[in-house]
């Protein structure tokens, strides 16, 4: 029975902006969906790109803020299909003048608990959350809401700095929602050619404990900028299949924790 279905929702979270969020959430949505596991992708970032990305009317689109705003509207009408049958999403919608990343915690937290229950009832096994960035308002709702959260985080020179407050951040997360599985960070536009970034990439590993840390890095590539130019994820360009890769690798990581019992089949470095 549908009341019975669970979907797994996975908040791709930071404080920061412009570290790779929407890039991860689009193109980890696309590789779960082309393995055959039916995603929602739900852009909760008000200033959000990730409908845009998919269906070139989403500014028009009605969406998940406009959700928040009348929890009457029906699914039906938030929905949006793509061309692949497993892949699915939800834009930001109209009512935007949202403080994502700001404002109370706990404002919006019946609905958007309602909203994934609505998600799991029509059929999704996964749903993939785009924030705006920020851990507090609808954002730190998202997350107090969601199974798990992933954190994407630029490999910078400086990004270290980041480390204490993303930690903090983390602890904070856990006691807002204690049953939240913290599936790490997630380093990304990683220059594998340039040593102040792979040497920026693996400080920020020291940094951390180990399993806190995909092993997989989304390395910086072109791709990805024109992907998002032309509205798609990488995968479905020509020349993507390489970038796609690892997408794939992060899927299979993310099975793997969260279902430890199959982690054989997806072997760590
Ligand atoms: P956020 O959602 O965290 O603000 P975005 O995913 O929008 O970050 O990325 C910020 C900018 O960096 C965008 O212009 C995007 O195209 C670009 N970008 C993101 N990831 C990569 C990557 N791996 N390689 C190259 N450019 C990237
Ligand atoms: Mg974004």
């Amino acid at each position: 029975h549908n009341s019975h279905r669970r979907v797994i929702s996975i908040a791709v979270s930071s404080q920061k902006g412009g570290v790779g969020k929407t890039t991860v959430s689009i193109n980890l949505a696309h590789a779960f969906a082309r393995a055959g596991v039916r995603t929602l992708l739900v852009d909760a970032d008000p200033q959000g790109s990730v409908g845009l990305s998919l269906t070139r009317q989403s500014r028009l689109l009605t969406g998940f803020y406009d959700y928040l705003t009348d929890p009457g509207i029906p699914m039906d009408r938030l929905i949006v299909p793509t061309r692949l049958e497993t892949f699915a999403l939800v834009a930001s919608g109209q009512a935007s003048d949202y403080e994502a990343g700001g404002g109370a915690l706990g404002a919006h937290l019946a609905r958007v608990r309602a909203f994934l229950r609505s998600v799991a009832a029509r059929g999704f096994d996964l749903g993939i959350i785009d924030t705006a960035a920020g851990l507090f308002g609808v954002t730190g709702d998202v997350i107090a809401s969601s199974d798990a959260i992933m954190i994407p985080q630029q490999a910078e020179p400086l990004g270290g700095r980041s480390v204490p407050k993303l930690l903090e951040g983390l602890n904070r997360l856990r006691v807002m929602n204690p049953r939240l599985s913290v599936l790490g960070v997630c380093l990304t536009m990683v220059q594998n050619d340039l040593a102040e970034s792979t040497e920026a990439a693996a400080a920020l590993r020291q940094l951390l404990p180990e399993d806190m840390v995909f092993q997989t890095q989304i390395p910086r590539d072109g791709l990805f900028v024109r992907a998002s130019a032309r509205g798609l994820p990488v995968g479905v360009l020509e020349d993507g299949a390489g970038a796609q890769i690892v997408f794939d690798a992060l899927r299979s990581e993310i099975e793997a924790k969260l279902d430890p019992a199959d982690s054989q089949r997806y072997p760590h470095g």
